[in-house]
């Protein structure tokens, strides 16, 4: 099997150039520091747009199927504009995302609203804007969402999100799919779910089920468990409730290579899993095969993301640790403080022939957890150094914060030796234009 982008560290053209400086798809690392400013989110068009072929030619097999990006993973204008040029759809959860895909001109036909608390105007923004499909978690979104779709004389197109009861071995906060999840009806709940649809919603249409296991998945055969417990629940519903329920939507969590002990199956290799599942299971319940959704994030936009970091004091515990910290942290990367989750990085200035040494790469940020990579051994790092952290593009952009009042860096695309800036520097006028000052107390 063809390896895939999700398999590599680094972005597809990634090098050291005649300076002897790190170079992305013909952009030097070290000159988009000094350009743009550091921290500074750096995404390889190139990466991007060839994993989204690698999931196109994966499932080119399967006439009905549909990719669609889990947008939370990263979603800015430019990104989407990106992905749906080569035919995804995209995977929402909130105002803020559906304002982003409308604003990047992206028709909402092409999105399913996912999310286990849905607000109303959300809701009513989604279906006045013809949302594709909406996944009803549970039943009092069934009410609300019937409600709403009433009020605005629409037969809204729905699937049920169900717990497959499957268990994947990643993180605990990444874990979706098991029993005691808050995502989704427990499949002693779906007859419930579909017979109050039935009795008492008539602007809905129920088409099929939505399930979504976990992130950052090495396992192939938790798939093809899934779409078994997805496929015989389609059957057993269409047979009691005379329903013709003939979409399924898997979700995402295919993982990625943070770090060289990663070993994550290749695009190729997970279709071939999910393409046979549903053919076997086509067979065993007599059924045609139903139209499948799939919904990654991190393995689309993760390998494709780097981060760029000024290095600038050092702390050397006596008869401990050396520690060095960078100009970011936390904020613009919260996933090694919140899940203890692992990067790789080198130094992209020329400093390959210096010797090995081995660090603690810390935040800026006011919290003794604010330690973006434990133990990696950097070329002798020193202040004024460019750090590049690998893998950087899924859940940092999307998860970052204003902690500590710092500002959101910015994002460059790169191609074919140009970049774009796609997300601008955050300002201090940005960062303070919602705060209200107290007038002066009268005495
Ligand atoms: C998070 C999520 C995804 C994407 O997961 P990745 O691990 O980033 O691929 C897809 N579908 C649903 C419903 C999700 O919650």
């Amino acid at each position: 099997m063809a390896e895939s982008v999700n398999q590599h560290i680094k972005p597809f053209n990634t090098k050291r150039n005649s300076k002897g400086n790190l170079e992305i798809s013909g952009c030097d690392t070290v000159k988009l520091a000094q350009t743009y400013g550091t921290p500074l989110y750096v995404m390889d068009e190139v990466t991007l747009r060839k994993i989204a072929n690698e999931y196109k030619n994966a499932f080119s097999s399967y006439e009905k199927v549909n990719l669609m990006f889990a947008s939370k993973a990263l979603m800015t204008g430019a990104i989407a504009q990106i992905l749906h040029s080569e035919g995804f759809g995209f995977d929402v959860v909130s105002g803020g995302e559906i304002y982003t895909l409308l604003n990047a001109g992206i028709d909402l036909k092409y999105a399913a609203f996912n999310g286990n608390n849905k607000t109303y105007d959300e809701i009513e923004n989604a279906l006045k804007n013809n949302i594709g499909h909406v996944s009803v978690d549970n039943f009092y979104e069934i009410s609300l969402l019937n409600s709403i779709a009433q009020k605005l004389g629409k037969k809204q197109k729905i699937l049920l999100r169900i717990t497959p009861g499957i268990e994947c071995h990643t993180h605990e906060y990444i874990q979706t799919g098991h029993l005691d999840s808050k995502f989704g009806f427990d499949l002693t709940q779906t007859d419930e779910a579909v017979r109050k649809i039935q009795n008492e919603c008539k602007n809905l249409e129920i088409t099929g089920l939505h399930a979504h296991i976990g992130s950052q998945i090495f396992e192939t055969k938790v798939y093809y468990d899934e779409i078994g417990v997805l496929m015989k629940e389609l059957k057993r519903l269409n047979d009691t409730f005379n329903l013709n329920l003939y979409e399924i939507n898997i979700g995402g969590g295919l993982g990625i290579t943070y770090i060289e002990d990663d070993c994550p199956p290749s695009v190729d290799k997970i279709a071939g899993v999910i393409l046979t599942s549903i053919k076997d299971n086509c067979e065993k319940y007599n059924i045609e095969p139903p139209a499948l959704y799939i919904e990654p994030g991190r393995s689309i936009v993760g390998t494709a993301g780097v981060t760029l970091y000024t290095i600038g004091s050092s702390k050397q515990v006596p008869n401990g640790r050396k520690y060095i910290a960078v100009d970011g942290g936390m904020a613009d990367n919260p996933r090694p403080s919140m899940y203890g989750a692992l990067y790789s990085a080198e130094i992209a200035n020329n400093k390959e022939d210096m010797p090995l040494q081995t660090v603690t790469v810390a935040g800026r940020f006011c919290e003794s957890g604010d330690i973006l990579i434990k133990n990696i051994e950097l070329n002798s790092p020193q202040s004024g150094d460019i750090l590049c952290v690998y893998n950087t593009g899924a859940y940092g952009y999307s998860m970052s914060s204003n902690y500590n009042r710092v500002l959101k860096p910015a994002m460059v695309l790169v191609n074919n030796s140009q970049s774009d800036i796609i997300v601008k520097r955050e300002t201090y006028e940005q960062l303070t234009q919602n705060d209200v000052l107290v007038r002066e107390k009268v005495r």
